[in-house]
């Protein structure tokens, strides 16, 4: 029988959180650098190179990789003949853990969970609670995974139960162009199949904490129907040519992890749960003989890029811009933002739409005429920082409020990851506006522009508030310009056509 103490409990799985804010596994970041190296896309070899320089900026200066420190997920197999030295449940050991994690005054992580989903959404202030997932195995260990799983790779998950006949790979394929660009490709697709609804979404979950090893399956051959999907799947995901950020390009998986398991004669269960360029988790058994302490990995993993937004980028004045400016500005052209914005997501976009549709004045101080939004919920600073780790979220999600922000506001322009919906790009033409993207999953890296912060408005949303940011050089690309171009439609497009025509090597 082995004895778990408490205390070597919480501290393992806070030491396991505060590993993987700053640390990708190694194999990721080698599979990343093989993408970068073949990605003959200079938009999509870019946003990469940006991905890698900032992975190694995190964990050279230990501060998260992503501004989104994610939802945590803990997976437990607790053995048979193992005991418990504690006063607390193991769930309350788990959220222990989580809250001395997120709160480290050291490396201070985004509390991003909020409670009553469908009516308050206040956030909780520490992270907590935890997705915890326990089974009881044979054994005297207790054997746990860690994940710190992003909201905006989460939020592209997909099911369906599909007919005993269809095929599996054919509904991954339809579904991928869907997910648009929101969950930070290139990243791993984790596929669950069999069981029941539930099963299938908890295997698709667990697929992705395998290491990224497509290019080992691609020597070896497969040896099941499950590797066989896996080679499927990730060469005709990657025909699609969405690459890196959804900007088009060779590469939009490093790998299709795929879990099944038996089900129902009249059913085929399937799900997708994607993982993103800020993929994050660690595994380790505890034995009771104390608590664990993840050994740092070589910095010499990690490749040496140089990375600068070039010579060809147009350096741009924030502070002296009006519409007229903006007007000449071209899809896929890099510029270098300096001077002064605002910042801004999902509840301030509420609260400002719901007050101007009430005839209500914006809070004393936020004045949105010819200034730019950035979709941003920061991680707090530490000592020497303007701000913490600051990388776009999901532009998507504010498509609904858009034209009533161009409309009634005076913003002349946003900036976030991924595509606009179909609405959003006609209001953006409309209004002769622009959207411009920053790299997600590059947070760290993004957030050295910025030289200082102040909240201006709504202080009691935490890292929802709106700030104003002052930045030099923050490196954007113009996503859909004055007459409602779009990169994400056209390099996508572009790709798709060019991978079919040539040749090009995409396993
Ligand atoms: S990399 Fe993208 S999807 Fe992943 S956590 Fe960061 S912002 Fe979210």
């Amino acid at each position: 029988m082995t004895t778990i103490r408490q205390e070597d409990f919480i501290q393992s799985i806070q030491n396991a959180l505060q590993y993987i804010s700053y640390y990708h596994p190694i194999d990721f970041v080698h599979a990343m650098h093989e993408a970068y190296k073949k990605e003959q896309s200079p938009a999509a070899r870019d946003a990469i190179a940006q991905i890698l320089v900032n992975s190694r900026m995190c964990a050279e200066g230990k501060r998260p990789i992503c501004q989104d420190t994610g939802i945590v997920t803990v997976f437990l197999d607790i053995g048979m003949d193992v005991s418990w030295a504690s006063d607390m449940s193991v769930e309350d050991m788990v959220n222990e853990a989580v809250r001395r994690a997120y709160l480290d005054p050291d490396n201070p992580l985004r509390a991003s969970i909020v409670a009553d989903p469908a009516g308050k959404r206040s956030n909780t202030g520490d992270n907590t609670p935890a997705v915890i997932h326990m089974s009881t195995v044979a054994g005297d260990r207790v054997s746990i995974t860690v994940a710190a799983k992003g909201g905006g790779s989460e939020n592209k998950a997909r099911f369906s139960i599909l007919n005993p006949s269809d095929d599996v790979a054919d509904w991954v394929v339809e579904q991928v162009p869907g997910m648009g660009a929101g969950w930070c490709p290139p990243g791993i697709l984790g596929i669950g199949i069999g069981g029941t609804a539930e099963k299938a979404m908890l295997l698709a979950k667990q697929s992705l904490l395998a290491p990224v090893d497509m290019h080992e399956l691609q020597s070896r051959g497969p040896a099941n129907r499950a590797e066989e999907l896996r080679l499927e799947i990730y060469a005709r995901v990657n025909q699609l040519g969405i690459g890196a950020q959804g900007l088009g390009g060779l590469t939009t998986v490093l790998d299709v992890k795929v879990l099944d398991y038996p089900t129902h004669a009249a059913s085929k269960p399937v799900a997708i749960v994607p993982n993103c360029a800020a993929t994050r988790h660690i595994h380790f058994d505890l034995d009771g003989s104390g608590p664990v302490f993840p050994e740092p990995p070589s910095l010499d993993d990690w490749p040496k890029l140089h990375w600068d937004a070039g010579a060809q980028a147009r350096r741009i004045d924030l502070d002296s811009l009006d519409s007229g400016a903006i007007r000449d500005w071209k899809p896929g052209e890099t510029l270098l933002l300096s001077g002064h914005l605002l910042t801004g997501r999902d509840a301030v976009h509420k609260r400002i739409v719901d007050s101007l549709a009430r005839g209500e004045a914006l809070p004393e101080g936020l004045d949105f005429s010819n200034r730019f939004i950035y979709y941003v919920g920061p991680v707090d600073p530490i000592e020497g920082e303007a701000v913490g780790p600051a990388g776009p979220t999901t532009a998507t999600r504010m498509d609904k409020f858009t034209d009533a922000m161009l409309d009634k506001t005076g913003l002349i322009g946003m900036i976030g990851k991924a595509e606009r919906g179909a609405a959003a790009i006609d209001s953006i033409r409309e209004h002769g506006a622009v959207y411009l993207i920053a790299t997600g999953g590059a947070a760290y890296l993004v957030s050295q522009a910025v030289q200082a912060a102040r909240v201006i408005a709504y202080p009691e949303l935490g890292m929802e508030a709106v700030y104003e940011f002052e930045v030099r050089d923050m490196p954007v690309t113009v996503a859909v310009d004055v007459r409602g171009e779009s990169i994400h439609q056209r390099g996508p497009q572009e790709w798709r056509q060019r991978i079919a025509d040539i040749p090009i090597q995409t396993e």
